[in-house]
């Protein structure tokens, strides 16, 4: 290790501040959606099944809602813009303009050029967990997806339903493009349901059994026409591993609820970001 300096204490003890003050975000009429919600009726269902993936599509001004049945499981989200493979969720950007978990009110917010809100979290059963023991929380943005290539690498496993996998093939069937093609669009998650942190002493990625049981849910309201794809995670609760067979997996339900005519009021999608793109030349 490096000498210590003699000051090491002060420079430690600097107040940290907020990067992105959410002061100035621009903030989603929760009422509106609420009300919404409320008249809403489901229109579409599907389900992932354990260990897979499935695709669905939101209209712009729908509701998309994942529910757990069965027993505890994860899920793995992305998010599209439908109608162009390279507007997608950006997790990360996400994290920094909310937190590392993300609850109701907090958006998910899409790739460069366009940083725009793709959806808003409408509704959260878990949102009473808040922060555990072990500084975990629920629904992280700091996680990228289980992957085969991971695996490999350290356990020099050919393992065919990470989530990765799961989500590279949902996509391939939801738009005709070959596995190859597809599997370049798929990107860092949102992890639905799953408990995690960093541990304090090595800041090192650590998750745990998911507080989830049946019944519970996470809804979101479409900002953009959506195209999307949930995988069940193999790592089922994500207790103790998820790149094997090993754990006991469940079911997602993916519920597309669709509101009245009207009960948006004037609402329109949000824009595209406003920057000129012109870099400076
Ligand atoms: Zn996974």
């Amino acid at each position: 290790m490096s000498e210590i300096p003699p000051d090491a204490e002060a420079r430690r003890a600097v107040a940290p501040v907020i990067c992105y003050p959410d002061e100035t975000l621009p903030l989603p009429d929760l009422a509106l959606y609420a009300a919404a919600l409320a008249e809403g009726k489901v229109t579409e269902t599907h389900v992932a099944a354990p260990r897979d993936a499935t695709a669905f599509r939101v209209p712009a001004g729908a509701f998309f809602r994942i529910v757990s049945l069965e027993g505890p499981q994860v899920g793995d989200l992305n998010l599209w813009n439908a109608d162009d493979l390279s507007e997608r969720f950006y997790s990360g950007k996400t994290r920094a303009l909310h937190r590392t978990h993300v609850t109701t009110g907090d958006r998910l917010w899409s790739s460069f050029p366009s940083l725009r809100p793709m959806a808003t979290i409408v509704a959260d059963s878990l949102d009473w967990y808040g922060t555990d023991p072990h500084g975990a929380r629920v629904h992280d943005v700091i996680g990228t997806r289980c992957d085969p290539y991971t695996g490999n690498l350290l356990s020099g496993t050919q393992y065919h339903h990470c989530c990765h996998s799961n989500l590279t093939r949902a996509l391939a069937d939801a738009t005709g493009l070959a596995l190859a093609e597809a599997e370049v669009h798929v990107h860092d998650v949102l992890n639905v349901f799953m408990c995690t942190g960093f541990t304090r002493e090595t800041g090192q990625y650590m998750m745990k059994a998911s507080p989830v049981r049946p019944g519970d849910h996470l809804t979101f309201f479409a900002e953009i026409d959506l195209l999307g794809a949930l995988s069940a995670c193999p790592g089922g609760d994500c207790s103790a591993e998820h790149s094997s067979d090993a754990a006991r997996c469940h079911p997602l339900r993916i519920e597309v609820l669709t509101p009245p005519p009207g009960a948006l009021g004037g609402w329109v999608p949000p824009p595209p970001n406003g920057y000129d793109g012109s870099h400076g030349r």
